[in-house]
């Protein structure tokens, strides 16, 4: 039996084991999926001590993705992103020519997207943060042709991320003329994470005609509501979740990965929380 685990700090929220695990088992494949918090100063002992033992494969979460660099060697996108979210074991000469470092974040996010039915080639696309997730499904989103603007707390980030992977960036005060121009508006802030956390958009800025995609995953937003309420098209972030989990398979095992009972998978174990 293969093990693949997603390492973390924290991670017991985690829900790669519920989603990964189903996706081996519809697969027919002899792997288990588990979780481990990993210090950040402890990632290459990690890291190592994985591929050593002959795991199938790493998911890696917040806050390992960027530390990941020192140990994993990246593709161009994952080197463009600076951050890692998956690793894979590979045949190769010595220590770091065995450990690939890849990034799942963005594309997941483009498959999401265009799996409910949304084009972003020539569309003009508001992106609400400049973290880490932000930052990834920025640079898809522009590569995939998207007119871009990206607006952040801080608006030098949202700057710089503009200035990096093609875009206009702005502060949150310009959202009031940005969020009804968008024709696609997705929110890659950790705002709305928690019930109560303060609203980044006013509602009525929402239209007909209009995608609203908030990547938080874990509870339904009063974004998504306010969204939902003025006529927009709504998508949460579980498919972004599922489909970057789906594209991790992909690399590890070279097949493609059931992403409705991976889908099925997290909504179940999110109700049961
Ligand atoms: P991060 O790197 O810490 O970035 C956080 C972002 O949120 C920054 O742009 C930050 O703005 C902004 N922010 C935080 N608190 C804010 C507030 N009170 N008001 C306005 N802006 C605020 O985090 P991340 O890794 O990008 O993750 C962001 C969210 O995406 C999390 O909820 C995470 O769970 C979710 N996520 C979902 C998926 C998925 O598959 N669906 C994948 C990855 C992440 P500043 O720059 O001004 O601090």
């Amino acid at each position: 039996m293969l093990v693949y685990a997603v390492f973390g700090d924290p991670v017991e929220h985690s829900l790669s084991p519920a989603m990964q695990n189903a996706a081996f088992s519809a697969m027919g494949l002899s792997a288990r999926y588990l979780a481990f918090r990993v210090r950040r100063k402890r990632l290459r002992d990690a890291i190592l001590g994985a591929e050593a033992m002959g795991f199938g494969g790493l998911n890696l979460t917040i806050p390992l993705k960027e530390e990941a660099l020192t140990v994993a060697l990246p593709d161009e996108n994952a080197a463009a992103m600076g951050a890692v979210n998956t690793v894979a074991f590979r045949d190769g000469e010595g220590e770091g020519g065995r450990i690939f470092g890849y990034n799942t974040d963005g594309l997941g996010a483009l498959r999401a997207l265009e799996g409910s039915g949304v084009r972003v080639s020539g569309r003009r696309v508001l992106v609400i943060g400049a973290g880490g997730a932000a930052k990834a499904i920025a640079r898809q989103l522009a590569l995939s042709g998207a007119k871009l603007s990206i607006a952040n707390r801080d608006p030098q980030r949202a700057l710089d991320l503009a200035a990096a992977v093609g875009g206009r960036g702005y502060g949150l005060s310009d959202l009031t003329r940005l969020v009804p121009e968008a024709e696609v508006v997705v929110n890659a802030t950790s705002v709305g994470m928690r019930a109560g956390d303060p609203r980044l958009v006013d509602g009525r800025l929402f239209r007909e005609g209009q995608t609203v995609f908030d990547i938080v995953y874990n509870r339904e937003t009063e974004l998504l509501q306010d969204a939902a309420n003025a006529g927009a098209r709504v998508l949460d972030g579980v498919m972004m979740l599922v489909w970057q989990g789906s594209l991790s398979i992909e690399i590890w095992t070279g097949r493609k990965a059931p992403v409705d009972v991976m889908e099925q998978a997290v909504r179940e174990e999110l109700r049961n929380r």
